[in-house]
């Protein structure tokens, strides 16, 4: 509506990558009420579960037969290499659609107990329109977390994407549409985070706002949402999750757990191992071992590059602000163990290499900001009340690790860190099968699994007497 762009540029070589329609509140006024009479209308969410299963299996499919073209699309706007865009983001995506098209039509609802003459049914039905606000570190898996569970309970979606990777978006709603999705049930307003992503939170006619984003930003959702029409809110927000190795672990697997859940996407991800607390006994070779595992296995090259296991930085902002926080972090005392500088400049693009530092205390602003760059913090700490200590004392609760070959003391460790998901003696696994989110500033809600479902719906009783 607005006929208005702007221009996105690549994190690869810092080129335009493209113009991208820069929506008003009016294109939101224009989705929400699509999204509307699409569910009114029952088109979706009154359509056979089995029938419901196919179009999204078709998507599923689609979305993996267009898979090359995705993932080169997601790497011209993230910067991150075109192998992982392939083999992680556009599978992922897909994966999770086929996962809760299968859930269609294996959802029942209950019937409660009651006396012989009344039956009472308890159904879980979709709230209705749903807004979902992306960030851009893994676009399409973010968006198909909301999405898959989202539509198989039978909502309409209004997504908005971060400005920094609206084409995959647009991508996977014209496949939905292929597939055989029906007009309204889900859009796509592309657009800045103050003008369409607050016009959606605000908007009087959305039931739900489900939001992956920064801490700050879902502050002001919650914000938006209570001043407004008291919409639901789902918040996935940041982390700083610590990582921690007795000194009795495996110090290779736990060097190789570090590096790669630190470094992954050149650390932007929001459950990054970014925190690695180590027993003070073990620290000097847990970093020598990381050192080597980093120049071995984790190629920083351009994304177009096969070989690249990370590439760049999503854009100049980021890495001046990734640049800065390294260097705040010096002038307090931290010291650098390796890495951690702009490479590769000639290029245009954003690239940081790994870095490791050791931080002077929990408390150094390394330890506790949320860097989103591939900068690893470390801190050593001497038994084990003072390891969990230093784990959970921090604003966010996203993850966390143990590595130690004491089961017992694994067990009780991950019991106490107070985080959405922890690993034992390993790091970054899941399926769809297990909910994914975080405690405390990381916020709350779960995506993936079953369990997803639920925050899309509501109950409702429907009692009946008979006489
Ligand atoms: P962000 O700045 O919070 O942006 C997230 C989304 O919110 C974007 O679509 C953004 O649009 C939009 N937005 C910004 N201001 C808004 C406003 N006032 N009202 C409504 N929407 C607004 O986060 P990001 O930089 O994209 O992503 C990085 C953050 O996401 C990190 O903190 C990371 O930890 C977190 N994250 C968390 C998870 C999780 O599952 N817990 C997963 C991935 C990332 P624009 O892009 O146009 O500004």
């Amino acid at each position: 509506e607005t006929g208005l762009t702007f221009t996105r540029i690549r994190p690869m070589d810092g080129k335009p990558g493209g113009q991208i329609a820069r929506g008003g509140i009016a294109d939101i006024d224009r989705a929400v009420s699509s999204a509307r009479k699409a569910f009114a209308s029952g088109i979706w969410r009154k359509k056979e579960p089995l029938e419901k299963k196919k179009i999204m299996l078709r998507w599923a499919d689609l979305i993996r037969g267009h898979a090359e073209e995705l993932a080169l699309l997601e790497t011209i706007d993230t910067g991150k290499p075109v192998m992982a865009s392939l083999t992680v983001d556009v599978r992922l995506a897909a994966d999770c659609i086929q996962y809760y098209a299968e859930m269609c039509d294996k959802l029942y609802d209950e019937i409660a107990p009651t006396g012989p003459n009344d039956r009472a049914l308890v159904r879980k039905v979709p709230l209705g329109v749903i807004g979902a606000i992306t960030p851009w570190n893994y676009p399409m898996i973010i968006e198909t977390w909301k999405l898959g569970p989202a539509l198989a309970a039978g909502n309409s979606v209004v997504l908005k994407p971060a400005e920094q990777s609206s084409l995959t978006a647009v991508r996977l709603a014209e496949l939905a549409t292929e597939a055989g999705l029906p007009d309204g049930v889900f859009n796509v307003v592309t657009g800045y985070g103050e003008e369409v992503g607050k016009a959606l939170a605000c908007h009087m006619d959305v039931d739900m706002i489900a939001f992956t984003g920064s801490t700050e930003v879902g502050k002001l959702i919650m914000g938006y949402a209570a001043s407004t029409n008291l919409k639901r809110v789902a918040l996935e927000l940041g982390g700083k999750s610590p990582l921690i190795v007795f000194g009795d672990a495996d110090l290779d697997a736990a060097a190789s757990a570090v590096a790669w859940g630190c470094f992954y996407n050149s650390g932007e991800t929001c459950h990054a191992s970014t925190r690695l607390l180590a027993e003070r006994g073990v620290v000097d070779a847990l970093v020598a071992k990381i050192k080597e595992v980093t120049a071995r296995e984790i190629t920083l090259a351009h994304p177009l590059e096969p070989s690249a296991q990370i590439g760049a930085l999503i854009e100049d902002a980021h890495l001046g602000k990734v640049l800065d926080m390294v260097e705040a972090g010096l002038r307090e005392g931290a010291k650098r163990a390796f890495g951690g500088e702009r490479v590769m400049g000639e290029t245009g693009g954003y690239y940081v290499s790994p870095g490791v530092f050791f931080a002077p205390s929990n408390n150094a602003s390394l330890a506790r900001q949320e860097i989103f760059g591939p900068i690893l913090t470390v801190i050593p700490f001497d038994g084990e009340e003072e390891a969990v200590r230093f784990a959970n004392d921090t604003l966010y609760g996203l993850a966390g690790a143990v590595f130690t070959t004491d089961m017992s003391r694994a067990h009780r460790v991950s019991e106490d860190i107070q985080a959405g998901t922890v690993w034992i003696n390993c790091y970054d696994l899941s399926n769809f099968a297990t909910p994914f989110g975080g405690f405390k500033q990381s916020g709350f809600g779960r995506d993936r699994s079953v369990h997803a479902i639920d925050k899309y719906c509501d109950y409702k009783t429907i009692w009946q007497r008979f006489r």
